[in-house]
């Protein structure tokens, strides 16, 4: 490890790996840091297939989609330490002083610039209120997957699931087919959390059953979980008195979200989008302080692997050409039927000829019009059969043949039946 880098990228999942590729590319020195023992992030644990679909048009599982990124960043010069974590971030004259730990002890290096690509977590039962003992038997949907599919441990015989998110949609399968019995999948939403593709092929195919308006209320037993209470919700998620039901069952597994990690933003200062939960970002993905830049789930919870990766090297090739100049930005705003845009903003003397853009709408749209105005002038329209929350759009603009000042109005409005 050397004592200074243009550009250090903390967090080695899918995001951190291509941006260090394409940083490393981009001709800067580069320094990998990730706390786990290997690069891959979540990857390693995801051995189920549909990773890829965009990028590769192949379906690779988690690993085999990690390892071709993995591939082209050993192809390049730049320094990868795991089993560090970093705790400490400060700005000083020459740069960002970065502190980290490993079985070595606590080391620095001073970085140009730092490239956030630190993940999400899981929300807990803590976080959801669910009342009763601490019995074992509840975990994170992550969890459990990571017992299962990484240390070869089944967490339970006779489970149920609460949330009906991606990584909770995947782990009733794979329980099923690991021999436990998954008795259903519990969402408080009257609509699923998840992707399409992953309620057809990981409930309907194995005949889970999808309770909607429903949670997990209270949890039974003393050293081991025995039971969960299980209640229907009103229209504002509250348990409705009288529709309590008992299940029988040694495991809850929890897949209620994920909440970008941002501690080390926050400590140098940085703007969090209470929307996103990750940092307020430029077109180059640099957040509100000079040369950290954020990426991957970090930034937002990304529904595809693809994506994550596309914002890494986003990340990585503006790190890379990072000067520090003044920026001067505008807005991307949205009517209310979008919840969140990234980039939330444009710097007008950026790199305006390849802007993407990833948004969310706020519930089920059907026969959707986006369209996307500069200064009351139409730039762009899309139409979509639906949009749903579950599913994160992406729209590419070219501003390079706009005038865009600084009293510009960006707007993006999502028009559709509300379902
Ligand atoms: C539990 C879980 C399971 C998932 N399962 C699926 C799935 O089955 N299918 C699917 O399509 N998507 C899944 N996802 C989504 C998946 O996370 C993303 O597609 C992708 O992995 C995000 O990449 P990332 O690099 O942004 O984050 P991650 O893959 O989470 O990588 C972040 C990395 O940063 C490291 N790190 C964090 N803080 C520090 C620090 N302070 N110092 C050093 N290193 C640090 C972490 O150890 C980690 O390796 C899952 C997500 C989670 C959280």
């Amino acid at each position: 490890m050397k004592n200074y880098y243009d550009v250090t990228v903390i967090g080695g999942g899918p995001a951190g790996i291509a941006a260090a590729a394409e940083a490393a590319r981009n001709h800067a020195s580069v320094l990998v840091i990730e706390r786990e023992a290997r690069l891959g992030g979540i990857l390693k644990q995801c051995i189920h297939d549909g990773f890829g679909l965009v990028r590769f048009k192949e379906k690779l599982s988690g690993p085999e989609y990690a390892e071709r990124f993995i591939d082209l960043l050993n192809e390049t010069d730049a320094d990868i330490t795991v089993l560090t974590f970093v705790t400490k971030i400060v700005k000083t004259s020459g740069g960002y002083r970065i502190t980290m730990v490993s079985r070595d002890g606590v080391a620095s290096v001073v970085s140009k610039t730092i490239i956030l690509a630190t993940g999400c977590r899981e929300r807990t039962a803590k976080q959801v209120f669910i009342h009763g003992t601490r019995p074992a038997g509840v975990f994170t949907a992550g969890t459990a997957q990571n017992f299962t599919n990484l240390l070869g441990q089944l967490p339970c015989r006779k489970c149920v699931i609460l949330g009906s998110g991606d990584i909770g949609l995947i782990m009733a399968r794979r329980l099923t087919l690991e021999g436990a019995q998954v008795i259903g999948v519990y969402e408080a939403k009257s609509t699923p959390s998840g992707l399409t593709r992953n309620i057809h092929q990981c409930l309907h195919d194995y005949n889970i059953p999808l309770y909607l308006s429903k949670t997990v209320t209270r949890v039974f037993g003393e050293d081991r979980l025995t039971a969960v209470e299980i209640s229907s919700v009103d229209k504002s998620m509250k348990p409705v008195k009288g529709t309590e039901e008992i299940i029988e069952c040694d495991g809850l597994i929890l897949s209620v979200g994920l909440i970008p990690e941002n501690e080390l933003a926050e400590t140098l200062g940085v703007k969090i989008d209470p929307k996103t939960k990750g940092p307020v970002c430029d077109q180059s993905l640099m957040t509100s302080a000079d040369g950290i830049f954020s990426c991957g789930n970090a930034l937002h919870v990304n529904d595809l692997v693809d994506y994550v990766s596309e914002s890494g090297e986003t990340a990585g090739k503006a790190a890379a050409e990072f000067n520090a100049s003044a920026r001067e930005c505008i807005d991307a705003e949205t009517n209310s039927n979008i919840s969140y845009i990234v980039p939330q903003k444009i710097d007008l003397k950026g790199d305006l000829s390849k802007v993407v853009f990833y948004f969310r709408s706020r519930d089920i749209l059907k026969n959707c019009k986006l369209s996307i105005t500069l200064d009351g002038g139409v730039v762009k329209e899309k139409k979509y059969m639906f949009l749903r929350p579950p599913e994160m759009e992406r729209i590419v603009l070219d501003f390079s043949k706009y005038n865009l000042h600084k009293n510009s109005r960006l707007i993006f409005n999502a028009e559709g039946e509300k379902i």
